[in-house]
């Protein structure tokens, strides 16, 4: 009986090390994580490998969770919503949210202002992304737009005011990206070498694949529906964040009302773009840079990251020509011959 035994399990464990010495491939042996859930208003999706792959994964999803918590303008007991139904109040604001606040500061005074966090007004005034968008009237618009601008939001060291009743914050353009790099902070202190997190399009890979080639990053074609894409992108710990009019919009008599304000006009930037890609290091900072180049447009916008070090970019516009800065020649591939790729345009005035 006892030998039977010892026989079964002679028998398992050379089965198993022939298992795995049968897989050539590492990919087989690392145990691989993948979740999704609905978080920060997006869809996040996340897949890591490692011994801890499983806790890694989790443990990100809740890291989100929380500076969703913090940030969001819609949960009562979040700094963002406190801090906007307090006006002429010094808010105590915990250390996360702060980050987020002072580098969107930051960004709205290197943008002369075409990013700005206190696009809440208006943000709220047009209702994109929620059932009854409307297209505002001008008066309301006007209303809104003496609502917006950064100098109404003081920041102290670890709190913070709004000087001007109706002006209300909104981190949307900038939260996801600062998510994503907490991810990457997550999933290094488990040890993981290779993940991946998607917090709906805005993408931030942590190491190669597994195999040891570049995770291979789809840029969204506009035109169509999620998942299709036009290009190609190698990436090896690097960070893709698109923001582009198809993500939230509404159409009306013909005409698309998206989701990026222009802070000087109160309406959605119209400067005939689909979609602006940043293709660099840290999403915090890539994350605020492609809504501003949004707003600027090609010209401005092609300029501002041509100044930037290790900062990439590719700019879709509605016509399909896509213009890409100079450090992507060689990691982009364009999928879709519809799109025609423009390089080397000199931007400089
Ligand atoms: P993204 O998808 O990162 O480009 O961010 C778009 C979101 O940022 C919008 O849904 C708004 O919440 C917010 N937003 C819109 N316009 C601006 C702007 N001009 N500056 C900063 N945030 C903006
Ligand atoms: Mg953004």
């Amino acid at each position: 009986m006892l030998k039977n035994k010892k026989i079964i399990l002679i028998t398992i464990i050379a089965v198993i090390l022939l298992t795995l010495t049968g897989c050539s491939n590492k990919e087989e042996k690392i145990p691989q994580a993948d979740d999704s859930a609905f978080l920060m208003d997006t869809l996040v999706q996340m897949r890591a490998h490692g011994e801890n792959a499983e806790k890694a994964v989790e443990a990100s999803m809740e890291r989100i969770r929380e500076l969703e918590n913090l940030m969001s303008k819609t949960i009562e007991t979040s700094d963002i919503y406190k801090l906007n139904n307090s006006p002429e109040m010094k808010i105590d604001i915990n250390q996360e949210s702060m980050k987020v606040l002072k580098k969107a500061v930051n960004y709205a005074e290197q943008t002369d202002g075409n990013f700005d966090p206190t696009i809440g007004a208006l943000v709220e005034l047009w209702g994109i992304g929620t059932k009854n968008p409307e297209v505002p009237s001008e008066s309301e618009i006007k209303r809104a737009l003496s609502n917006t601008g950064y100098q109404y939001l003081k920041l102290y060291d670890s709190s913070a005011e709004i000087t001007r009743p109706g002006v209300k914050v909104d981190l949307g353009g900038i939260a996801k990206g600062f998510a994503a790099e907490e991810v990457k902070k997550v999933v290094e202190n488990y040890g993981i070498e290779h993940a991946f997190v998607n917090l709906g399009g805005n993408v931030l890979v942590i190491g190669d694949k597994v195999d040891g080639t570049p995770w291979k990053i789809g840029i969204q074609d506009p035109r169509k529906d999620r998942g299709n894409v036009m290009a190609i992108v190698d990436a090896v710990d690097k960070t893709i964040v698109t923001s582009g009019n198809y993500e939230r919009y509404f159409e009306k008599d013909g005409k698309i009302y998206h989701h990026i304000i222009d802070p000087k006009t109160g309406y959605p930037a119209e400067n005939n773009l689909l979609s602006v890609s940043i293709i660099s290091e840290n999403s915090f900072d890539a994350d605020a840079l492609s809504t501003a180049v949004y707003v600027m447009g090609l010209k401005k916008g092609m300029k501002f990251i041509e100044n930037m070090e290790d900062v990439n970019v590719m700019i879709i516009t509605e016509d399909l020509d896509v213009y890409i800065s100079s450090g992507l020649k060689d990691i982009v591939e364009i999928k879709d011959s519809d799109f025609n790729l423009i390089e080397g345009e000199n931007f400089a005035d």
